[in-house]
């Protein structure tokens, strides 16, 4: 059965006036499960019309009746978050667990968007000068478009709508036309938690959708998750088009393992971290940095673990008999097993090949194998190209300069980590990468919600991290007040002074 997968503005689902669809796929049995509708101009007119309609009652209901929505909102998805996971696992082909993983950090940002009364308090200073009192507040920008990435269709979005609508904007997300349907269930979860009608509203689609929130003037920022080409195409067509605009970006996560470092552990974060969501994630670790004389030793642990490592379908009625699922789209699966032709042809060590795996799943299914080069350069394509795949290469190097040296030569600037039991060098690699988000002994250093999330480099276009209190300021924009009240004792008040005011 295939199901219609459909725009939502006004508070309700409408197939749109465009008449085209594409076709979404559930990976693990390679069958078309629903069609999603691809919107025309006038579709997108009509969703952005809906959230500008709603925007300005929105942006000033009180502080308090927006939080009780968020906490209603909150409530709801922790309740019922399983149903989400199930429809992202259908349509992206991550496992259940690792569905629900997602979405419980995603409502991290719901949690801290609920204090947003705190977090919107501004400056006063009495008397800044004499019978003057300066306050500042922080106003909601009206219209702001969400685009993301197929690869977190619930978490990445809710990086930016809790902060957004808590914030008093009206938000359009335009989700991945190859996942869209968990946006489709957070647009009615909203609707019972009581938030009003076309505050939240989803619009499907493709360039034509992404192109109609870059260019309309109702829209007043863009918050953009997705590949670097997009995302600079993005930042670049936005930014002429007046908006404010946070552009996140592809990436190549470099994990360093110094010679003092656990590689029981390492090994362990190295598969976790690179073959976790078959490695689509944008915070997966693509390159592994030995500094000798290690190399041998974790390559072995590493394949060794690899060999444990279930592949088939993740959804939640096998429980939890797959660790890894499949890819996203027969195309992206072919595309990544390109890749691994290409290093093999370059002369990398092909220590684990996934191409031939037997996944314990339908024959359709998108498979591929955790996969491991070793003796890989830097001037081979599996190492200057983002796969986003199940693929772990390994460069050793010889020393900790050369591992910081190779991670800032890099065009990207997303996540690294670096695993020692030496502090003092933990703490030099935190001062000499120039990367935005860091771990030490932690292989995916995703932020907490009331922190920031965003990369340097070619990660990300813009100035403004996603969530915590950048994504606070990202949503609002401020405004000074500088006020006098005449006290009746002090008259007569005012008098005429053409000269620039001064402070007493
Ligand atoms: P993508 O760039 O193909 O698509 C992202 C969004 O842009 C989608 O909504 C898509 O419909 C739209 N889009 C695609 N082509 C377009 C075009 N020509 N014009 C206008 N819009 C277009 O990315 P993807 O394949 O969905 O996601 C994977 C990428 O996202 C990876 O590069 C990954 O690193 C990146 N990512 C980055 C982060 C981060 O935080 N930096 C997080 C998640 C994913």
């Amino acid at each position: 059965m295939s199901t219609a997968i459909t725009h939502w503005a006004d508070g309700s689902a409408f197939p749109g006036e465009s008449d085209l669809w594409a076709d979404v796929t559930n990976p693990a049995t390679g069958r078309i499960t629903g069609r999603v509708a691809l919107a025309s101009r006038a579709d997108a007119d009509r969703v952005i019309a809906s959230a500008r309609k709603a925007a300005p009652a929105w942006g000033r209901m009180s502080l308090a009746r927006r939080t009780q929505v968020l906490f209603a909102f909150r409530e709801l998805l922790n309740a019922r978050k399983d149903e989400l996971a199930v429809l992202i696992t259908a349509e992206h082909g991550k496992v259940h667990s690792d569905a629900v993983g997602e979405i419980s950090r995603g409502q991290e940002v719901v949690e801290f968007a609920c204090g947003i009364a705190h977090l919107l308090k501004g400056g006063h200073s009495e008397g800044a000068s004499t019978g003057i009192d300066v306050h500042s507040k922080r106003d909601p920008l009206g219209v702001v478009g969400i685009i993301s990435p197929f690869n977190f269709p619930a978490m990445v979005p809710m990086w930016f709508f809790p902060v957004a609508i808590a914030a008093g904007n009206a938000v359009v997300l335009k989700p991945s036309e190859k996942d869209p349907s968990a946006a489709l269930w957070i647009a009615s979860l909203w609707k019972e938690a009581g938030l009003p009608d076309g505050v939240f509203n989803v619009l499907q689609g493709d360039k034509v959708a992404v192109d109609a929130l870059l260019e309309s003037p109702d829209v007043a920022a863009i918050s953009f998750v997705g590949s670097t080409p997009i995302a600079e195409y993005v930042y670049e067509s936005a930014s002429r088009h007046g908006k404010r605009v946070q552009a996140l970006g592809g990436a190549k996560n470099h994990m360093v393992v110094l010679p003092d470092a656990d590689l029981d552990l390492a090994a362990d974060a190295a598969v976790n971290a690179g073959y976790g969501s078959a490695g689509e994630r944008c915070m997966a670790i693509s390159v592994l940095v030995a500094v000798e004389p290690i190399a041998d030793d974790l390559v072995a642990r590493i394949a060794e673990r690899t060999a444990t490592l279930r592949i088939g379908d993740g959804s939640k009625e096998r429980g939890d008999a797959s660790d890894m699922g499949p890819l996203v789209t027969r195309a992206h699966r072919d595309r990544v097993a390109g890749f691994i032709d290409s290093g093999e042809a370059a002369g990398a060590k092909l220590v684990v090949d996934g191409r031939d795996v037997v996944a314990d799943g339908d024959q359709e299914g998108f498979w591929l194998g955790p996969t491991l080069f070793d003796h890989v350069a830097a001037d081979m394509e599996i190492y200057t190209e983002e796969i986003f795949g199940p693929v772990l290469s390994v460069v050793r190097v010889a020393t900790y300069d050369e591992a910081v040296a190779l991670i800032n030569a890099n065009e990207y600037g997303n996540g690294t980590a670096i695993f020692t039991n030496d502090g003092g060098a933990a703490r030099r690699f935190e001062q000499d990468v120039e990367v935005g988000m860091i771990g030490v002994n932690v292989p995916v250093p995703v932020p907490v919600a009331y922190y920031s999330f965003g990369g340097w480099k070619r990660s990300l276009f813009g100035d403004t991290h996603a969530h915590g209190i950048e994504g606070v300021h990202f949503f609002t924009r401020g405004k000074v007040v500088t006020t006098r009240w005449i006290n009746p004792a002090a008259r007569p008040a005012g008098g005429l002074e053409l000269g620039f005011p001064q402070n007493d």
